[in-house]
């Protein structure tokens, strides 16, 4: 975590100064993953889309047969609370839940935690596209599995060891990143944001089957719809990626960034892309989202 050492956790209702939080070693969710967590924006102050994923943690909590102890209402009111408390402006919330140590079997009850922790972001908002880092993606031998076992409506903690093994795999080649494909050989998403192409003024996105239904994604495509822009859900084999005019992420954490290439496929104009940031910003930084 980036959270600076004078910063204070909201942990199961209090708020603690960082360090004097003190979790067991046998901490189930520790040792199997068996958490879920969410990322979130802050944007001059204001939290971005802060019940949709207050909503999505719960969902998440459901299907891992988690009971979190509180309300929706009052974990938006913890995200809100530790936001002041922290005196961040543009940053960034991370909610986690996680298993506790009271049983370490697998399978075993434990007590359900909540922590909410919540930190400035080390980079300026960029304004525009331009100025953010275009990626170089690889096209990671890792395959996603079926959507039976590998609950993608979640962010499961333990789900993450796929996507971070190919992130780092992808940094220690020389790429920012990787493109992952599904075990039908069809693509998926990156590590950590969704994936979009555009094609003669089109802008097509993997059906979420075998990828998060990113809240950034619904955001996007509902901007380009409202922008005239056709949206398409199909879908997209690794041999498409040669005939697309741009590529780029979305993401809580990646906002748009732009592709450069993909493996061996380069995409050097991006004025769809562009549009779309443009718009993603200007919602961003209205009042309401
Ligand atoms: N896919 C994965 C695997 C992710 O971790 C994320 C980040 N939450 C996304 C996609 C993008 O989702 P969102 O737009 O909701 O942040």
């Amino acid at each position: 975590m980036n959270a600076k050492d004078d910063s204070y956790v909201w942990l199961d209702g209090k708020i603690l100064p960082k360090a004097a939080i003190n979790i067991g070693p046998l901490t189930h969710g520790l040792h199997y993953g068996t958490g879920a967590f969410e990322g979130i924006r802050i944007y001059n102050g204001k939290i971005f889309k802060l019940k949709e994923h207050i909503e999505r943690l719960f969902l998440s909590a459901k299907t891992l047969m988690m009971d979190i102890n509180f309300s929706i209402t009052e974990v938006m009111q913890a995200c809100e609370q530790i936001t002041i408390q922290n005196k961040v402006s543009d940053g960034y919330i991370r909610p986690l839940i996680f298993l506790g140590d009271q049983r370490i079997a697998i399978g075993a009850e434990n007590n359900v935690h909540l922590m909410v922790a919540c930190w400035n972001r080390p980079s300026p908002y960029l304004k525009t596209l331009i100025e953010k880092k275009p990626l170089r993606l690889k096209i990671s031998s890792l395959v996603k599995p079926a959507a039976e076992s590998f609950l993608y409506s979640t962010k499961a903690s333990g789900l993450y060891i796929l996507n971070h093994l190919a992130k780092k795999r992808a940094i220690s080649q020389g790429y920012d990143d990787s493109l992952m494909l599904d075990y039908r050989n069809l693509i998926a998403e990156a590590t950590t944001s969704n994936f979009f192409m555009v094609k003669d003024g089109k802008l097509y996105t993997p059906i979420p089957e075998c990828c998060l239904n990113g809240i950034t994604r619904q955001v996007i495509i509902e901007l380009a719809t409202a922008n005239n822009i056709e949206v398409i859900e199909k879908y997209i084999s690794q041999e498409e990626l040669s005939e697309a005019d741009e590529a780029f992420l979305t993401g809580t954490a990646a906002e748009i960034n732009a592709i450069l290439s993909i493996a061996e496929h380069q995409y050097d104009d991006n004025p769809i892309s562009r549009l779309l940031y443009d718009k993603l910003y200007q919602l961003t930084q209205s009042s309401d989202d």
